[in-house]
């Protein structure tokens, strides 16, 4: 006999962690468990650098929109407790920093996690997620690489999006040498190991930026080539206006929107979150360009209107065929690195996007998939299931919904704990109906 969980979580980044001090806070879901594959898990912990602090690297966010206060100000669990409790509150409010340094907010995340540990199982990586059958009450079965499998009545997935990677760098990304920000400082360390004397970093975001600007402080000697195909970096939308986004309003509106509106709304809204820069990294890498100019050097080269057709790699290195959008014509740079800055998939069906998240394929049969193949949810975040499967509890997807509930939903902290609520409130009506279906044991199947 095997034990079931009444709720089992993947991932324990701050998605989860918002939702684990939630149950923590109102003393439900005891019989909770969250998997997490890392053995020690930190906020975003491969682009976690310590620039020199000129360069601000800040959060962006609004520390309040943290992991507790938008459902509950009192909740032990919130930034402004963090900094109490770790003595920095009186500093910290000295500083007048609208957005803390990105190391702090690392800090208080692992802060929140480790008070918490009670619900964590680390070194767990997810494999698949299957249902059991009728007789053994539609439970749902997780297997761990590795490990016993988990039961549980309902499963939140918070493992984050998925890395995009563009079209033509997939032949290349199990080269050690070609990499996603997402394994940015491992991959980027290892590579110096080795030698390696240039870059290209390929993307215009923040990351993008904060990457070139990372390897030219601390690796003088490096030469690095950012590749975009717009023609400059994009400055961040930070108007109060368009920060409305990040209202639970906001999402209350996007969801109900058709396609036709999401599709106004985005285009309207992209630049609040996606593909553009602080202007306090802008300024610092324009400064660092213009310096090393000075100086004799051109470390920085930044391929403008380019577009990235072919990617190949051998001994010599990686060899990328990029064409000029300008003047048509094509050509081959060769490095010893290539970061990905591109991006997370969201659910969809373009080619940067992702129709049934990996994590859920071992029980894609079980889901009620929209005309074009791709997983639904409702405005709680549950999958929609086939019918027929009423009786089972709830797929929860917590942070991978920004298709349909709008910019914001994966790809930002500030809605974190207002989603958790809304969570916690589909559980415990889930609750409430299965209170008279017997589950608290079943059989591994
Ligand atoms: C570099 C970077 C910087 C960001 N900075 C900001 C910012 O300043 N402000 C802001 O508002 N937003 C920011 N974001 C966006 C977003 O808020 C963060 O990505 C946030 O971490 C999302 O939380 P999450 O829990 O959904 O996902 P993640 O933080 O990605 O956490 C997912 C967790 O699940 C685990 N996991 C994944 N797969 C499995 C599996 N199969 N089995 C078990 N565990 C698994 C992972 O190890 C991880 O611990 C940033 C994103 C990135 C990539």
């Amino acid at each position: 006999m095997t034990k079931t969980f009444d709720v089992v979580g993947i991932g324990f980044g701050p998605a989860n962690i918002a939702l684990a001090a939630l149950f923590d806070d109102e003393g439900i879901f005891n019989n909770s468990v969250f998997l997490e594959k890392s053995k020690t898990p930190v906020w975003q912990e491969e682009m976690l650098f310590e620039n020199a602090l000129d360069i601000h690297s800040n959060i962006q966010n609004i520390p309040h929109r943290d992991l507790a206060t938008l459902r509950s100000p009192r909740s032990r669990y919130t930034f402004m407790n963090y900094l109490h409790s770790t003595g920095k509150l009186l500093s910290h409010l000295n500083m007048d920093l609208l957005m803390p340094m990105r190391p702090d907010f690392a800090g208080y995340v692992s802060w929140v996690s480790s008070q918490l540990s009670n619900y964590l199982r680390t070194d767990q990586a997810v494999d698949k997620i299957t249902m059991l059958d009728d007789i053994h009450s539609h439970v749902y079965r997780i297997d761990v690489k590795g490990k016993e499998p988990v039961f549980a009545r309902n499963v939140i997935v918070g493992t984050g999006r998925e890395a995009y990677i563009p079209k033509p760098f997939q032949n290349v990304i199990d080269d050690d040498r070609v990499f996603h920000l997402t394994s940015y400082k491992t991959s980027h360390t290892a590579l110096m190991k080795k030698g390696a004397k240039n870059f290209a970093v390929i993307g215009s975001s923040q990351s993008a930026a904060e990457i070139l600007l990372h390897m030219s402080k601390y690796e003088p000697r490096l030469e690095l080539h950012s590749f975009m195909r717009r023609f400059a970096y994009p400055l961040k939308d930070t108007s109060p206006f368009m920060s409305e986004i990040f209202f639970p309003s906001f999402t209350d509106m996007y969801f109900e929107a058709d396609d036709s509106l999401k599709k106004r709304i985005d285009m309207d809204v992209h630049r609040t979150n996606y593909g553009a820069c602080d202007m306090d990294v802008l300024t610092e890498l324009y400064r660092q360009i213009y310096y090393d100019k000075m100086h004799g050097a051109n470390r920085i080269t930044i391929n403008r209107l380019t577009d990235i057709i072919s990617a190949e790699a051998d001994e010599s290195g990686v060899h990328l065929t990029v064409r000029d959008a300008r003047t048509m014509e094509t050509r081959k740079e060769i490095f010893d690195g290539v970061v990905l800055a591109t991006g997370f998939r969201n659910i969809g069906t373009s080619e940067s996007s992702v129709r049934i998240p990996a994590v859920l394929d071992g029980i894609s049969d079980m889901l009620d998939l929209s005309d074009d193949g791709c997983a639904q949810v409702d405005r709680s975040y549950r999958v929609k299931l086939k019918p027929g499967l009423e009786s089972a509890g709830s797929l929860i997807l917590n942070g991978l919904c920004e298709t349909s509930h709008g910019m914001g939903d994966a790809g930002s902290l500030s809605l974190l704990a207002s989603r958790s609520q809304i969570i916690a409130g589909a559980l415990s009506w889930n609750d409430g109906k299965k209170n008279s279906v017997s589950t608290d044991e079943v059989a591994a199947q």
